[in-house]
């Protein structure tokens, strides 16, 4: 019933890679018995055999895994015999472009650990999953430096020197977005980008710190805070980042800035195997001991937040180390001993604050604390949070009901009183996050009379798991925005070009997913102004939450009502449809502080602990005490999105290889879909149906002209001399427009090869 539908058609297309068709450089390609080819093979994605016999539609091919397949002739793909064996550094540059050879010559490449291949402009990252020190030491810097993108191997290098040498030599800003799903080493890259940054725009050492030894030293301060082992990656950040790195007049670096999006705050009390919370807990419990002691800490076995899970070291990590290395990195990035101190104490409260258990009190529906350990734990934390252990007792036990009339102390079940502990521990914690963020921003410094900045993202990819919640709700969310942004920059810009220089070219269609956005962000109407307003109305839950999705949505194309269940709801997305696990998503979407915890820690006689819970006004503190999450998300992105349109963008797809997180295995099924996901097919599609390369008329003939030395001598006008020699070459399909020459993919690479013979 959906095959109608514009994205679907377009996924559906995407499979067997038609879209590709018109990517064999406009040459029809015949496969006669004994050509080489590739065939779909479920397993492995694709496999190479030779055609043994061809009956009408259909060929007999022997594969060289030694099988005997019947496939139609339009499912057969050519294979490239004179490819080179190791690949080449540009997709655009293969002979034939079509899914399998864009995963052959990732996996040729891989197999020499080249990791970093050019599809155009944009850069895929292939994680190694072993370090390759040489990649990135200084002479590597040094040689990237200034060399003209395209020169030298792909590498993160080139694309972070291209960006900074845009921004000085155009004073425009630049930004490099970063993604890929988990693991995929998004953050080593951002990492390396920043590296080079510094590199570039550093000053030479004076004393004291830097800004770019700050900027660079941020990242093990936020890993600690803000990384965990997940299932995916042992160190994977559950927030999104983005580095804003400010240049003076002269290049150098004079500032920066960090944001952060949407911390994962229900780790901090929950975590299943084999999956761990977030580092600091454990590196404080491997602090030295007179740490341990101070902090009433021990081993981690011994705390509910962290024991739900059996997995407590990472192998090849000593947590003893990181702490004290996360501890200069405090130092470094402008952190006193003294906030460390409340830092970590907050760190060590929370742990205890997990401890506290809960039993039926002797009113109907309270709770007492269940046992001595209870109260033991209950004792430390008030000391660590420096607080009145009765006030936080009974803000744990006990909610203030302020009806008109009275104001009603209630008491919680024990159920209830461990859901307000667990809501104060994410509160605390998502809150020191915050002020280390902000910290960690002032004490860089912003340099506000900077004109150009170069912006790092590195932001989750698209998630689509067996169970999906608001979190996934948003991360998807993000995905579209940055797919869109994406989309506009490699389709429009293209278009826009051929438009301008009034050449001829058939507008290949693309998928726009602005519908998608709609359906998720339009205001009012959208899904998340709809989530607003259930957790407005007290009587809503998620099944009224539900039930006024399908109502609204009904006939929206992007949104699919599940026949199986009577509450989730599906999302086609530009990667592919989510299904949606409603359950939560009213919860999770608020962001209040319950006022007791508010008025419990604001009261502290830490000021850092204070500080963390200023004050509310007046009037916000008694009527809207609900914030939606959602809808900061979607301001954050829409401020995000701002900054990205007035940058010049640039692309790095990470990928990764597989999902045992070993080194040297490439398993094609699970790279060809993150190629999808990660728009890097429509991407080389697009590209490929135009003319990826193009050069102004002076620039073609200075690098040609010596190709036809008559045409240079011959006093013709630029535009008639381009066309002679391309002419001259015999090269078909190129356009001239009004000041540069189009080239369709693989011309460039024809007319070089020319050259280097009259070189
Ligand atoms: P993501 O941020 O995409 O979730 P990470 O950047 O944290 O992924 O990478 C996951 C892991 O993969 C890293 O901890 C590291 O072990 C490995 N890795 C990623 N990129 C590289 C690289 N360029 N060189 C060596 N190892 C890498
Ligand atoms: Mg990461």
């Amino acid at each position: 019933a959906r095959s109608g539908h514009p994205l679907m058609a377009s996924i559906d297309r995407r499979t067997p890679f038609l879209s590709l068709g018109d990517c064999h450089f406009g040459t029809t390609i015949n496969i006669i018995v004994g050509s080489h080819v590739w065939i779909e093979d479920s397993a492995v994605s694709w496999t190479d055999g030779r055609v043994t016999k061809i009956t009408g539609p259909e060929a007999e091919i022997q594969t060289t895994n030694g099988k005997t397949v019947i496939e139609k002739l339009s499912k057969i793909y050519p294979k490239d015999m004179e490819a080179p064996p190791g690949g080449v550094d540009d997709m655009t540059k293969l002979s034939y472009l079509h899914e399998p050879g864009v995963l052959q010559n990732l996996s040729a490449r891989y197999e020499l650990n080249e990791i970093y291949t050019y599809t155009g402009n944009i850069l895929i990252a292939v994680n190694p999953f072993q370090r390759l020190p040489h990649l990135y030491d200084i002479h590597m810097m040094e040689q990237y430096k200034g060399a003209p993108f395209g020169e030298l191997s792909p590498h993160v290098f080139a694309v972070a020197d291209v960006a900074y040498r845009a921004m000085i030599n155009e004073g425009k800003s630049n930004s490099i977005l970063v993604s890929g799903e988990s693991g995929a080493g998004k953050t080593e890259t951002t990492k390396m980008l920043m590296r080079y940054l510094a590199y570039m725009g550093g000053r030479a050492a004076t004393e004291g710190r830097t800004v770019e030894q700050q900027v660079l030293e941020s990242n093990p301060v936020l890993e600690a805070f803000g990384n965990a082992k997940t299932v995916r990656n042992n160190n994977s950040s559950r927030f999104g980042k983005f580095v804003e790195i400010q240049f003076d007049n002269k290049g150098r670096i004079s500032g920066a800035a960090i944001r952060t999006y949407l911390l994962e705050r229900s780790r901090v009390c929950q975590v299943s195997d084999p999956e761990r919370n977030y580092h600091c807990f454990y590196l404080l419990c491997a602090a030295p001991p007179e740490e341990i002691e101070k902090y009433k800490l021990g081993n981690p076995r011994s705390f509910h937040y962290l024991n739900q899970s059996n997995c407590y070291e990472l192998a090849g990590v000593s947590d003893a180390k990181e702490y004290l290395a996360t501890r200069r990195a405090m130092e470094i990035v402008g952190i006193s001993a003294q906030e460390q101190d409340a830092i970590f104490r907050v760190v060590a409260a929370i742990l205890h604050l997990g401890n506290i258990n809960f039993a039926k009190g002797q009113e109907i529906d309270s709770s007492v604390l269940k046992d001595e350990k209870s109260k033991f734990h209950l004792k430390i934390t008030a000391e660590l949070l420096m607080c009145d252990p009765q006030a936080l007792e009974d803000a744990l036990c006990k909610r203030v009901m302020i009806t008109p009339e009275e104001v009603i102390r209630r008491p919680l079940d024990p159920v209830a009183a461990s859901g307000s502990r667990d809501a104060l521990a994410k509160t605390v914690y998502s809150r020191l996050f915050d002020w280390l963020v902000d910290k960690i921003n002032s004490s860089i410094g912003q340099d506000v009379k900077s004109k150009s900045l170069i912006g790092v993202l590195d932001i989750y990819g698209f998630e689509s798991f067996i169970t999906n919640s608001f979190e996934q709700f948003c991360i998807n969310f993000t995905n579209e925005k940055l797919q869109q942004h994406f989309n506009q920059h490699v389709f429009k810009m293209e278009q826009e070009e051929y438009t301008k220089e009034e050449i001829d070219w058939s507008y290949i269609e693309f998928v726009d997913n602005q519908d998608v956005l709609d359906l998720i962000e339009k205001k009012p109407g959208g899904i998340i102004a709809l989530l607003d307003e259930a957790c407005m109305f007290p009587k809503s839950t998620y099944e009224t939450f539900s039930q006024k999705l399908y109502q609204t949505f009904k006939t929206h194309k992007r949104f699919v009502k599940p026949k199986l269940s009577p509450t989730d709801f599906t999302i086609c997305h530009y990667a592919g449809e989510v299904q949606y696990q409603s359950e939560q998503f009213l919860d999770k979407n608020k962001d209040y502080v319950v006022a007791e915890h508010q008025e419990l820690l604001s009261a502290s006689k830490c000021p850092f602990v204070s500080g963390l819970f200023p004050p509310l006004p007046e009037e916000t503190s008694k009527s809207s005490k609900f914030s939606s999450i959602g809808a900061r998300f979607k301001l954050q992105l829409q401020s995000l999105m701002e900054i990205l349109n007035s940058t010049e963008p640039h692309y790095i797809r990470c990928v990764k290889p597989n999902n045992l997180l070993k080194p040297a295995i490439f398993e094609n099924v699970n790279v060809m879909q993150q190629l999808r996901c990660g728009g890097v097919l429509e991407a080389i599609r697009i590209s490929c149906a135009g003319y990826p390369t193009r050069r102004t008329f002076y620039e073609f003939l200075h690098r040609f002209g010596i190709l036809a030395p008559e045409v240079l001598e011959g006093n013709y006008d630029e535009k008639v001399a381009c066309g002679k020699i391309l002419e001259k070459k015999g090269l078909k399909g190129w356009q001239m427009g009004k000041t540069k020459v189009f080239l369709r993919a693989g011309q460039m690479a024809e007319l070089d090869a020319r050259r280097a013979e009259v070189l």
